[in-house]
């Protein structure tokens, strides 16, 4: 193991036995984060289920003007029909993480199933872009045995504490103002490019300015990490 990720494993392993004291701050005490206690103003926008041929370039399109990085939590087997997408999060800059692979609820399944579709993921994943080391289950259902498996892989299971709801295809000014609204510092802003169309790429760069505009940097979900204050 190298030094950088022995250095990643003990910041993690603060982060945990964090959440587990802090009551009310992070409510999860299972290992799986919602959000970053911090004073600062950061937030990390979280894109999912794709990479899309048509929504997630232009995904990318905007955040290349605005020079964003956000977080990708791809799918397994759409990083397999589109890795040239995935190799393109990867150039400009952004990070690529797991939604396993198929996009099946990992707690109905058996325990088996479950490793496969990580296991599936992480290959499809690496075809294209660097070992994957956030995990976010697909529609947030996880147990500890879940996030067990994922610790195994080197993963932190990540979920979210800003959900818009874009996949439902509300209009833009909505979508905006849905996260303007619930966005706090170390919030992690759910969105999605699994599906066209989508409000979120026309959302995407107002909701980025008004971040701005209000004080806020915006960085990538494994950056929000290295954020974690302990609050008393
Ligand atoms: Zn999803």
């Amino acid at each position: 193991m190298k030094q950088g990720s022995l250095v990643f494993a003990g910041v993690i392993g603060i982060i945990f036995s964090a959440a587990v004291m802090v009551d009310g701050v992070v409510r999860d005490n299972d290992k799986a984060i919602r959000k970053v206690p911090t004073t600062h103003k950061v937030v990390a926008l979280t894109v999912d289920d794709g990479p899309h041929n048509m929504v997630t370039p232009q995904l990318l399109a905007v955040l290349k003007e605005k020079n964003a990085k956000v977080t990708f939590f791809v799918l397994g087997e759409h990083a397999a029909a589109h890795p040239e997408i995935v190799a393109q999060e990867v150039a400009d800059g952004h990070e690529v993480a797991s939604h396993a692979y198929r996009h099946r609820f990992l707690s109905k399944i058996s325990k088996e199933e479950m490793i496969e579709e990580l296991d599936k993921a992480e290959k499809a994943i690496m075809a294209a872009a660097p070992k994957p080391v956030l995990f976010r289950p697909p529609g947030g259902a996880y147990n500890d045995a879940i996030v067990a498996e994922a610790e195994l892989r080197g993963y932190t299971t990540i979920l979210w504490s800003v959900d818009p709801g874009d996949w439902r295809r509300p209009s833009v000014s909505s979508l905006v103002e849905n996260v303007m609204n619930h966005v706090k510092p170390g919030s992690i802003v759910l969105l999605h490019d699994g599906q066209y169309p989508l409000p979120t790429p026309e959302a995407l760069g107002i909701i980025i300015d008004r971040l701005r505009e209000q004080g806020y940097s915006i960085v990538t979900v494994s950056e929000l990490l290295q954020y974690y204050e302990v609050r008393n």
